[in-house]
């Protein structure tokens, strides 16, 4: 089983290094089991500093890296890969992501993910950033490169962005990824930072929703944003007592009154012409 509420670590130069290791090893500590990191983060620091968290006990993490579209090609996603799992001190993902889009055809980098998979080093990939039309080549593309359905660990999740103020995959690309039995993956589940103050309108709705349930602002947030099954969330904190109120959003249960509320206050919007990302 994944954990639905996970840790990102999207680290910045001013994040404290100790910290965020102690930080990891508390949201373990409190069942936020599925890391998820990249190589580009603090360009490998990030990978690093999961590797010392993790060390010991690696067999309770879902571990999730990501490959740059720039080392996407057939030998440098293999090669890009091989990094992470040295830096991560592992011998094995349980998760590879292709970043976002970049110049190599899909061809190349999905073939690499399956000898990486048939190798043992990743378990299963998927992508990240990807609308619907990229999801639709790619399934083309699995389809073209396999004989028969896809294997089950093959293209099993989109890792896009999703918070409160941010609900443009509930368009397509959530209903596209569910009709497919792909996870989705929402990354930024705090705005990268900006949540909403609890002296604005919308702050005040979340912390009467909270209050009703002796949670916090963010805890309601966390729960909204996993409301679904296919739904996955990865916040990133620094600190150990915002990871222990995240880790706390995972026995809260809201009401269908609360989420239509929830609902009403963050809305939808239009459809943006292009998938927003950070
Ligand atoms: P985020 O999780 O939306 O927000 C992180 C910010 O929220 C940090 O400033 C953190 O503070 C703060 N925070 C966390 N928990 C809190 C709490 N309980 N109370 C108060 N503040 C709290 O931002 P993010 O890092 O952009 O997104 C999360 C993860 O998603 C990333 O770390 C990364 O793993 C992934 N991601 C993926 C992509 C992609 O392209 N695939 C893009 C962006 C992000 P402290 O750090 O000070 O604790």
């Amino acid at each position: 089983m994944v954990a639905v509420i996970g840790q990102g670590t999207w680290y910045t130069e001013d994040d404290d290094c100790a910290s965020a290791i102690a930080t990891l090893r508390r949201g373990l500590d409190l069942g936020m089991t599925h890391i998820d990191t990249a190589e580009m983060y603090l360009s490998g620091g990030a990978e690093e500093m999961v590797g010392e968290a993790i060390a010991g006990r690696r067999d309770q993490v879902f571990l999730v890296s990501k490959v740059l579209p720039d080392n996407a090609s057939r030998s440098g996603t293999v090669a890009a890969c091989e990094g992470s799992l040295a830096r991560l001190k592992t011998d094995y993902l349980d998760c590879y992501l292709l970043h976002w889009r970049g110049q190599y055809p899909l061809e190349d980098t999905f073939a690499a993910f399956e000898q990486l998979r048939s190798e043992g080093k990743i378990r299963s990939w998927g992508v990240s950033n990807f609308d619907v039309p990229d999801l639709e080549e790619a399934w083309n593309v699995l389809d073209l490169s396999f004989e028969g359905p896809p294997e089950d660990e093959s293209l099993v999740c989109n890792q896009v962005l999703y918070h409160l103020q941010q609900r443009a995959i509930e368009h397509e690309i959530l209903p596209w990824c569910e009709a497919h039995d792909m996870a989705v993956v929402g990354y930024s589940p705090f705005g990268h930072g900006r949540f909403p103050g609890p002296h604005t309108p919308q702050g005040r709705v979340l912390a009467e929703i909270a209050a009703a349930h002796n949670a916090t602002p963010r805890q309601v947030a966390l729960r909204f944003l996993v409301r679904r099954r296919s739904l996955f969330t990865i916040p990133k904190a620094i600190l150990p007592e915002h990871t222990a109120e995240n880790a706390g959003a995972g026995d809260l249960q809201l009401t269908e009154d609360e989420l239509a509320r929830i609902d009403q206050t963050f809305p939808l919007g239009p459809r943006p012409a292009a998938l927003p990302v950070l």
